[in-house]
C-alpha cells in the first residue's frame, strides 16, 4: 500500500513552509515536494527588511533557513522533485513528478510565482545587486538615489510613483512611445515632478562586479546608446507569471492566478492555495506565511469534516 498523506503542499517558498510548520504542528501527514532549492523567490534577496522580527541584515537563504529548520522540527517530510501532473477531483488526490506518484487526502498549492525577465545580458547576474522587480521590497535602499523603472503597464507606472517616495529621481524606460497603464495611473505619473520618461528605449546591458555599477540603454529609434553609470537601482515590471500551468482547466483562475476564498479554499474540495500564486493584493513574504498557515487550518478543518 502506498503512503496516503494527510496534505501534500506543492511548493516550498515562504507560503508552503508555514504551511509544512503549520500542517506538522497539528500532526498532519505532511508531505512538502519542491523542484529547486527550498525558499522560492525570496533566496535570490540578500536582504530582506520588512519581515517582522527579521534580523539586521536577514537575507532570504538565512529566513528560509529557519523557516525549513521549524518545518522539519515539526515533521514534515520534504521531497525534491518537481511535480508534472496532478489529479485533484478525487480521493485521494494524485501528485506525480514523473513517473513517481505521491497520494494525499488534501493538497496545498504553493507554487508561487516568478518576474518576468528584460533579458539582457547582467540581469540575472545582479539581481538582488541593483536590479530588484520589487519596489515594496527594495525602494527604501534607494533612498536619494536615481533610480529606472523598465516597463508601461499599470504596475511599472504605479510602482514608479512609489519609488518616487524614496528617489532623488525615477526614470521610467519603455520601449513604446506611449504607456499601457490605464489613464488615472498616467495622469500621476505625468503629475510627479520627480518622474522622468525614456520613451523608445531598451535596456541592452547591464553590468558590475559584485554591485550593479552601470547599464547600457538603446533607443530603438535612432539607435543611439546611453550609458548609465554610478549608484542608481534599476526596477523591472514588464509582466509576472504565476507557476498555474499545471493547475489550467482544473481550478478557477484569473489572468493564471488561482481564486480562493479567505479560507484559501479553491473551487475544488481539499484544494487549498496560499501565497504568490493566488489571486490578491499584495505579493509578499508576510502575506504569503499568513496565506500558508490559513491553508493548513482549513487542510485540517476539512479532513475533520471529512473522517466525520
Ligand atoms: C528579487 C525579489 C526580492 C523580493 N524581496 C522581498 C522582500 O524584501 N520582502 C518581501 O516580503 N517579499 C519580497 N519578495 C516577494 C516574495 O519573495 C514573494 O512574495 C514570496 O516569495 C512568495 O512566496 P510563495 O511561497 O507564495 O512563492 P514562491 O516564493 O514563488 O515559491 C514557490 C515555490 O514553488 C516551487 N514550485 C513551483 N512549481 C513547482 C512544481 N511544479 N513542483 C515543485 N515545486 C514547484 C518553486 O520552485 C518555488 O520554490 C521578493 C521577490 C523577489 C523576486
Amino acid at each position: 500500500m502506498e503512503k496516503i498523506y494527510d496534505v501534500i503542499i506543492i511548493g516550498a517558498g515562504p507560503a508552503g513552509l508555514s504551511a509544512a510548520i503549520y500542517a506538522g504542528r497539528s500532526r498532519l501527514s505532511t508531505l512538502i515536494i519542491e523542484g529547486n532549492a527550498e525558499g522560492g523567490q525570496i533566496v535570490t534577496t540578500s536582504e530582506i527588511a520588512n519581515y517582522p522580527g527579521a534580523e539586521e541584515n536577514e537575507s532570504g537563504p538565512s529566513l528560509i533557513a529557519r523557516m525549513v529548520a521549524q518545518a522539519e522540527g515539526f515533521g514534515a517530510e520534504f521531497l525534491r522533485a518537481s511535480v508534472t501532473d496532478v489529479i485533484l477531483d478525487c480521493d485521494p488526490k494524485i501528485i506525480s513528478c514523473g513517473s513517481a506518484e505521491y497520494y494525499a487526502r488534501s493538497v496545498i498549492i504553493a507554487s508561487g510565482a516568478q518576474p518576468a525577465r528584460i533579458g539582457c545580458p547582467g540581469e540575472a547576474e545582479l539581481t538582488g545587486a541593483g536590479v530588484s522587480y520589487c519596489a515594496t521590497c527594495d525602494g527604501p535602499f534607494f533612498d536619494g538615489l536615481p533610480v529606472y523603472v523598465v516597463g508601461g503597464g499599470d504596475a511599472a507606472v504605479e510602482e514608479a510613483i512609489y519609488l518616487a517616495r524614496f528617489a532623488s529621481k525615477v526614470y521610467i524606460i519603455h520601449r513604446r512611445d506611449t504607456l499601457r497603464a490605464a489613464k488615472s495611473i498616467q495622469d500621476k505619473a505625468f503629475a510627479e515632478p520627480k518622474i522622468e520618461f525614456l520613451w523608445n528605449t531598451t535596456v541592452e546591458e547591464i553590468k558590475g562586479e559584485d554591485f550593479m555599477e552601470s547599464m547600457t540603454l538603446l533607443n530603438v529609434k535612432d539607435g543611439t546608446r546611453t550609458e548609465v553609470s554610478g549608484q542608481f537601482g534599476l526596477f523591472v515590471f514588464v509582466g509576472f507569471k504565476p507557476n498555474s500551468a499545471l493547475f489550467e482547466g482544473l481550478l478557477e483562475t484569473e489572468r493564471g492566478y488561482i481564486k480562493t476564498d479567505s479560507e484559501m479554499r479553491t473551487s475544488l474540495p481539499g484544494v487549498f492555495a496560499a501565497g504568490d500564486i493566488r489571486v490578491k493584493s499584495l505579493r509578499q513574504v508576510v502575506t504569503a506565511v499568513s496565506d500558508g498557515a490559513v491553508a493548513a487550518v482549513s487542510a485540517e478543518k476539512y479532513l475533520d469534516e471529512q473522517a466525520g
